[in-house]
């Protein structure tokens, strides 16, 4: 499954020589009324017939025979794909890349100098990974997750720890403090491999699930690193089955993310109103994009707008009209239906935070804010004064 580091490497990938074709595709075997081979066929045509004077006749000819490979790398290797599959391919500069995708994926061609990577950054928030963790006095189950994808771990039992009828001739308090300690220890050792596993595979957020004493108690054995991603706990059973689990983690990952798009929201509103480190509306974002300043980027997922990219400085502007000049070094400009793909793919070079609102109760607030917006790394006012 592609990582956070492949799409970061691809959105650097570019030759000035020879187009690159980027394909998404979506590859849904469950579905038998719907036959990925003739929506991979539709694209390729499409690709093949709008081949412009964007590109030379060697050019032309490298990007027909770049699809002919596309076709016959699926005829040959399709089945061997269950989800999403993105190529990038410019076999004359030695680029050939296949990777596999989450199911969710909107199948799409582009050509141009460098990979066209918007729909996988939109899809990251889908690959971040995190550790749903069962646990109780002498037992815990560990899984690892993605929205799209979840495995069992392991499971750990420590036995020592006696059971409620196991009293024997003990008075109550000695009992308690037994248990107390046995718990302790077992959840101490519980606490080692979470951390273990976030050394070996960083994840970004941790669920608990047990009774609520019990979670208490074992939040306070975790190492601070584990703890700070503690995302919420889920009401299931110790025997419950994967599928449950991993459906209820995923609820509680949702609804993290969507809180998080809420508070920058309203993050975003009070800094613009203060006129100090936000942004809200097309133009505004293009000058803090310009400036290297996105810190996190909010867009409605709908939101799309016209404008321009300079082919030679790569900026994104909001004019491109024939034979217009760039703003800022003068090169040539390549007017796009939409350039809202550049932004997201520029603003995450810089590093930036992407925040996609794709529902309502976040592209509601979004409205009167111009439908994208920025929360930005320093301040304007500081800025304009030294
Ligand atoms: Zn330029």
């Amino acid at each position: 499954m592609i990582t956070r580091a492949d799409v970061d490497a691809l959105s650097r990938l570019g030759s000035d020589q020879w187009p690159i074709v980027s394909l998404i595709l979506r590859v849904d075997k469950e579905r038998i009324d719907d036959d990925y081979t003739i929506r991979l066929k539709n694209l390729l045509r499409e690709a093949a017939d709008t081949l412009d004077d964007r590109f030379n006749p060697q050019q032309r000819k490298a990007v027909l025979e770049d699809l002919e490979r596309i076709r016959e790398f699926f005829r040959d290797e399709g089945d061997r794909f269950g989800r999403g599959v993105a190529v990038f391919a410019a076999s004359q500069a030695g680029i050939w890349q296949v990777h596999e995708l989450p199911r969710d994926v909107e199948s799409q061609i582009a050509i141009g100098f460098e990979a066209h990577v918007a729909p996988l950054i939109k899809i990251l928030e889908q690959l971040e990974p995190f550790v749903t963790c069962l646990i109780a006095r002498d037992s815990a189950r560990l899984f690892y997750g993605r929205l799209g994808k979840f495995e069992e771990l392991q499971q750990i039992v420590d036995e020592e720890v006696p059971g409620q009828h196991d009293q024997g001739g003990w008075s109550q308090a000695r009992y308690e403090r037994h248990i107390d300690e046995h718990a302790r220890a077992h959840f101490k050792r519980v606490a080692d491999e979470l951390f273990h596993i976030f050394e070996e595979q960083p994840y970004r957020w941790l669920i608990l699930g047990g009774p609520d004493e019990v979670v208490a108690a074992f939040l306070e054995q975790l190492h601070p690193y584990v703890r700070e991603r503690h995302a919420g706990t889920v009401r299931v059973l110790m025997e419950a089955n994967i599928n449950e689990v991993h459906e209820e983690s995923c609820e509680i990952i949702r609804r993290w993310i969507l809180d998080e798009k809420l508070r920058a929201i309203e993050m975003l509103r009070n800094e613009v109103l203060s006129g100090d480190r936000g942004v809200a509306g097309l133009e505004p974002t293009l000058m803090a994009l310009q400036q290297g300043q996105i810190l996190t980027l909010l867009v409605d997922d709908s939101y799309q707008a016209p404008g321009a990219v300079c082919l030679n400085c790569r900026s994104v502007q909001r004019e491109g009209g024939t034979g217009q000049q760039c703003v800022f070094c003068g090169g040539p400009l390549q007017a796009l239906d939409n350039v809202v793909p550049e932004i997201v793919t520029g603003a995450f070079r810089q590093g930036a935070n992407l925040l996609f609102l794709t529902q309502p109760e976040t592209q509601e607030p979004m409205r009167d804010l111009g439908r994208i917006g920025a929360l930005l790394r320093f301040s304007l006012t500081s800025q304009s004064e030294g």
